[in-house]
């Protein structure tokens, strides 16, 4: 037996965060069952009201996950089979499964050094391919991409935009949330993403309300009216019960959750900054702190990675294999360049412990296990 002498510091804390809102939760959860409604009904309308406004966006359409969001997102946009959609080859590899699902292929360009999709390569790419119809950005780490570049690159070519803020509730960048570019924006409420439910959900944000529309009827089958399908859509609802509670516990508690996400961010800025666990900032604006990221400057990854877990520290890696390169891509889509800045981040990159619940000793176990493996 190895004595622990440092804590062990979690990468998310579900049980602290239960005993935080269960009071709140199980009222919601009693809400629900004497309302006897179970499906699309008024926990998922208010939530959808609520998350709106809190975003900054006209309209939420709750579904079952962020890649069914993402994959609804596509199909509003009017992106067929045979079109190209260029996105980012470094991300959760759900986001380019919604590309395909939607039954386009995948195109992929390289990444700047904040991990976000290089947009001045994706303006090349998309000037070089008329077959490019929709650009599919990752708002990467809660890092926002540049706002007004995103924007230009639509006026200039016309391309649909579908956002991915799966990881960016609460970035905003020139004072704006993220989600407002283009034609709609999914984030996911997974459980360890900034607003995670208690299993999976997703929320189609948009400020086109014939897009919301056409988004409520393909999360429900299709169904324009009662037993009237107007097109094949998905089974894609979020739940009344996970809706009930992401309203009385969890979104009123969002704000407090991002403030602590940002208080250990700055915290482990001023430690890390110069040392060879390199923070990986955002290009600008302000993060939403989803992710901690660090690039490994020197020395071997997997080696540093393993000693801070020996340490006690449960760090992650986002993402060690580039979409391009999965097996379920094989053979699909186009590929612009080698993706050099992806592949090294995707290489030497880390994720530091960051989540609402850690406590201020833990941030400074994560510090000292940092120094002490890095000297
Ligand atoms: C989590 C995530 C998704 C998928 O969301 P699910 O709710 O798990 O389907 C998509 N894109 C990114 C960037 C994510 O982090």
């Amino acid at each position: 037996m190895v004595d622990r002498i440092r804590p062990q510091v979690a990468a998310n804390d579900f049980a602290r965060q239960w005993q935080d809102i269960s009071a709140d939760a199980l009222d919601a959860v009693d809400r629900v069952g004497r309302s006897g409604w179970l499906i699309l009904g008024k926990e998922v309308e208010a939530f959808e009201r609520e998350l709106a406004s809190w975003w900054g966006m006209p309209h939420a359409v709750g579904v079952a996950s962020g890649l069914d969001a993402l994959e609804i997102g596509l199909r509003c946009a009017g992106i067929e089979p045979g079109a190209k959609v260029l996105t980012t080859p470094l991300t959760a590899f759900a986001t380019t499964l919604a590309v395909l699902r939607a039954g386009a292929e995948p195109a992929w360009c390289d990444v700047e050094e904040s991990g976000g999709l290089d947009l001045e390569q994706a303006t090349a790419a998309i000037a070089a391919d008329p077959t490019i119809k929709a650009i599919l950005p990752v708002h990467l780490y809660g890092h926002p991409l540049d706002r007004a570049a995103l924007q230009g690159l639509v006026a200039e070519h016309g391309v649909a935009v579908i956002e991915d803020c799966a990881q960016s509730a609460g970035a905003t960048r020139e004072g704006e949330p993220t989600g407002g570019v283009g034609i709609a924006a999914a984030t996911s409420l997974y459980p360890t993403k900034n607003l995670g439910a208690l299993g999976d959900g997703g929320v189609l944000l948009t400020t086109d309300a014939e897009v919301a529309a056409r988004a409520r009827r393909l999360r429900d089958y299709g169904q324009s009216d009662r037993y009237e399908h107007s097109e094949p859509g998905l089974n894609s609802r979020l739940d009344e019960l996970q809706a009930a509670i992401l309203r009385s516990a969890l979104l009123p508690r969002l704000d407090r959750f991002l403030q602590r996400r940002a208080e250990i961010a700055r915290r482990y800025e001023e430690e890390l900054r110069d040392t060879p666990l390199r923070p990986i900032e955002a290009s600008g604006g302000s993060s939403a702190h989803h992710l901690y990221p660090v690039e490994v400057v020197e020395g071997d990854p997997v080696a540093v990675a393993e000693a801070l877990r020996r340490e006690g520290v449960a760090v992650g890696r986002h993402y060690p294999f580039l979409c391009p390169d999965q097996e379920a891509a094989a053979g699909r889509g186009g590929v612009f360049g080698e993706f050099p800045v992806a592949r090294r981040l995707a290489e030497r990159e880390l994720s530091l412990p960051i989540h609402p619940y850690m406590e201020d000793e833990e941030v400074e176990a994560v510090i000292e296990a940092c120094r002490e493996v890095v000297g």
